[in-house]
């Protein structure tokens, strides 16, 4: 049975990398029938937030990626003491006492030698007397997984076999000296408990699995099958990681993205497969394959979501949206018309209130100089509205008529006085829809 998981710290609202992140372990989960995991990392008690844990349920819910199961990292502390335990009782875990500036000396040194930063392990060395020396002077150390040192090889899901070598890579800290648990174990602990067998994330965490996968065996649990996605970057290959902040799910959402364009875009970017709008997640599901994922980092464009959108919305029937086109204040028996004619002339739905506002409270009209006696010969003999499918028909024939205009001449000084604009919906399709007309004067 397929158990996958999306593990976000709460430490700040989640981005449209995390959402990759996300959506491939809910879709890997989905197709297989399995259990999608909602994991809350959230060991660090100062930088993590309830207000971010309720922001990214909201945010996952208003893309309809339900989870089976919450858990909390804060909630399993208990097991990360076992598993230290047990480490410790292995004899992979060892104590270390140097503070963050003799780290830093140390690895600059070996970075003048032209050595990798590796830590040198001289913690190993300490006695029972050295430690209960240094503790007594410093305070509690913090805790280091003792890595063998071997090839760690595994298949990954996008990489494809990779090999590193355990003795390029420092012991990783997974108690700090505060006590704290990091990740690093946290992660492993919970993914052993929780069955997880697959798991997705980002490449920046390529060196953690190496390590985590020596934990994992360490403490006789199963290694999960891992693939790793390439980061995203802007446009032009940049990097995105300063700009991330910007964007935030919500704040893509507050901009009148629509779930299915960000789904659609993300559940295919960077893969061999073609972005096409899909209206839904089982849609969606179909045909992805984490496989046709490439390594390579992967452009991701904002304003790519905005046709999206409005391929969505054009494919959707009133039922959808009837709500909102009734809060906006759209009479009901003009609801069906309103929404055929706005739905192929938006780009989010944020653009029907100034639809609205147009049609109820007239446009402001747009005249041109040479123009100004047809249109008030026009207005003239234009019916009082309401108007009807057949306004515009009869109305235009009868100003042919009166002015002798045809063709472009006639209809474009119409259309720019009744919309203020060169360009729109059929303008038979629109008349019934206006309820002032401003150009009247
Ligand atoms: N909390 C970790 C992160 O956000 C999770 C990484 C993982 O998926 O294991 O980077």
């Amino acid at each position: 049975m397929t158990t996958t998981r999306f593990a976000p710290s709460p430490t700040g609202y989640i981005h449209i990398g995390n959402l990759r992140t996300a959506l491939m372990n809910y879709l890997i989960a989905r197709k297989s029938g399995g259990t999608f995991i909602l994991r809350i990392d959230d060991t660090d008690p100062e930088r993590s937030k309830q207000e971010y844990v309720d922001a990214i349920k909201q945010d996952l819910e208003w893309l309809g990626l339900h989870w089976d199961k919450v858990e909390r990292q804060s909630d399993r502390l208990d097991r990360y003491h076992a598993a230290a335990d047990q480490l410790r009782d292995m004899g992979r875990f060892y104590e270390c006492f140097e503070t963050p500036t003799e780290l830093d000396l140390k690895r600059k040194k070996q970075l003048n030698m032209g050595k990798p930063p590796v830590y040198d392990r001289a913690a190993l060395a300490l006695s029972d007397a050295d430690k209960d020396a240094l503790r007594a002077e410093r305070g509690n150390g913090h805790w280091r997984f003792k890595l063998d040192q071997e090839r760690i090889n595994w298949t990954d899901g996008v990489l494809g076999d990779i090999s590193i070598d355990a003795a390029s890579v420092s012991d990783p800290v997974l108690i700090r000296a505060d006590g704290q648990f990091l990740y690093t174990l946290a992660s492993v602990v919970d993914d052993v408990d929780m069955g997880v067998t697959n798991v997705v994330r980002g490449s920046d965490h390529v060196t953690n699995t190496a390590t985590q996968i020596q934990m994992i065996q360490a403490l006789g649990g199963t290694v999960p099958t891992f693939a790793h996605h390439s980061l995203l970057t802007g446009p032009q290959g940049e990097s995105l990681s300063k700009r991330l902040g910007t964007l935030a799910l919500r704040d893509l959402r507050a901009s009148g993205v629509e779930p299915a364009a960000l789904l659609s875009l993300m559940a295919r970017l960077g893969s061999s497969q073609p972005v096409e709008i899909r209206s839904t997640l089982e849609e969606i599901a179909d045909g992805f394959e984490i496989s046709q994922f490439g390594s390579a980092p992967t452009k991701f464009d904002a304003d790519d979501l905005y046709p999206l959108t409005h391929k969505y919305l054009q494919g959707l029937e009133l039922a959808a949206v009837s709500d909102e086109v009734a809060a906006l204040g759209v009479p009901s028996e003009l609801a069906e018309q309103f929404w055929s004619v706005t739905r192929e002339n938006i780009t989010t739905r944020k653009d029907l209130v100034a639809w609205w506002d147009m049609l109820s409270n007239g446009a402001d009209p747009v005249i041109d100089q040479e123009d100004r006696d047809f249109v008030a010969q026009a207005m003239a003999l234009l019916p009082d509205a309401p108007f009807n499918a057949e306004t515009w028909q009869s109305w235009t024939t009868a100003v042919k008529d009166a002015t002798g205009r045809k063709g472009k001449g006639l209809f474009m000084p119409l259309r720019k006085a009744l919309t203020g604009q060169a360009h729109g919906p059929d303008m038979s399709a629109l008349m019934p829809l206006i309820q002032v007309v401003k150009a009247r004067g």
